[in-house]
C-alpha cells in the first residue's frame, strides 16, 4: 500500500500511511492507522530536526547527527530535552508505546522532518504482543521518525553502527521510503531479523528515490 500524495497550499493532505516498525531484533511489523499530517512531498520538508528525549547522551547524539549530514544537507540538533509522553508509558513493562512518542514528535513538525532519539525501550501492538518491543518506528512519508538505541530484548545498547543504520532507515520511511527487496540496502525488512549489520547503505533505487524527491543532493 503506498501514500497518495495530495497536498495542497493552505489545506492538509489526509493520507492512509502504512505504519512502518522495527521489531525486536529489526524490521518486519506492520500495522495500518489513519494519519492525517503534512506530507514531506509537499512544500512543507525543510531541514532534519532532531530532538532528544530524556536524558540522550549529547555527544552520541552530535556523532548521529554528523553521519546523518552525509545523507540529509540539513540537519539540527534542537536545543534542549523533550519529556517522554506519560500517556504512551507502559508501566508493566517498563516501556513506550512508539505511536505515543510520534504523535508527541507532531507538534514539532512545522513544515521540517523530525527525528526523536531515546534510550529507552519503544514498543508496539501487533499479532505477538500489544507491546512488542521496536527499535525504531516511523509514519510512511510522514516526516515524522524515532528510534531507540536500546535492543528489546537483551536492554543493552546496539553499537553505534547499528544504531545510525537502524536511523537511516527510519528517516528513509518518513521521507517516503518503503521497504526494499535488496538486502544489503538500510531499507530492507528485517522481519524480526537483525539484518542491519549486513547492510551496506541505499541501494541505487532507493538512493535514487531520495534524489529524485530532493532530499538528498545529486
Ligand atoms: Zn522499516
Ligand atoms: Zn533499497
Amino acid at each position: 500500500m503506498k501514500a497518495t500524495v495530495r497536498h495542497k497550499r493552505g489545506a492538509k493532505a489526509w493520507l492512509l500511511l502504512l505504519v512502518v516498525l522495527i521489531l525486536n531484533a529489526g524490521c518486519g511489523g506492520k500495522s495500518t492507522e489513519e494519519y492525517s499530517e503534512e506530507s514531506v512531498n509537499g512544500n512543507g520538508r525543510g531541514k532534519l530536526c532532531v530532538y532528544l528525549y530524556g536524558d540522550f547522551s549529547e555527544s552520541k547524539a552530535k556523532m548521529i547527527c554528523k553521519e546523518l549530514k552525509n545523507y540529509f544537507p540539513e540537519v539540527e540538533l534542537m536545543e534542549g530535552r523533550l519529556a517522554l509522553p506519560e500517556e504512551g508509558y507502559v508501566p508493566n513493562r517498563n516501556r513506550y508505546r512508539g505511536t505515543a512518542l510520534l504523535n508527541d514528535l507532531k507538534k514539532y513538525r512545522n513544515g521540517n522532518v523530525v527525528l526523536g532519539l531515546t534510550d529507552k525501550v519503544i514498543c508496539t501492538s501487533n499479532e505477538i504482543s500489544s507491546t512488542f518491543g521496536i527499535m525504531g518506528v516511523s509514519y510512511l512519508n510522514s516526516g515524522l521518525c524515532v528510534s531507540s538505541s536500546i535492543i528489546p530484548k537483551s536492554g543493552k545498547k546496539q553499537t553505534d553502527e547499528n544504531f545510525i543504520k537502524l536511523t537511516l532507515h527510519e528517516l528513509g520511511h518518513a521521507y517516503g521510503l518503503p521497504h526494499c527487496p535488496d538486502q544489503k540496502c538500510y531499507m530492507v525488512d528485517a522481519e524480526h531479523r537483525m539484518k542491519f549489520p549486513h547492510t551496506t547503505g541505499f541501494c541505487e533505487k532507493c538512493s535514487a528515490y531520495l534524489k529524485s524527491a530532493g532530499v538528498t543532493p545529486d
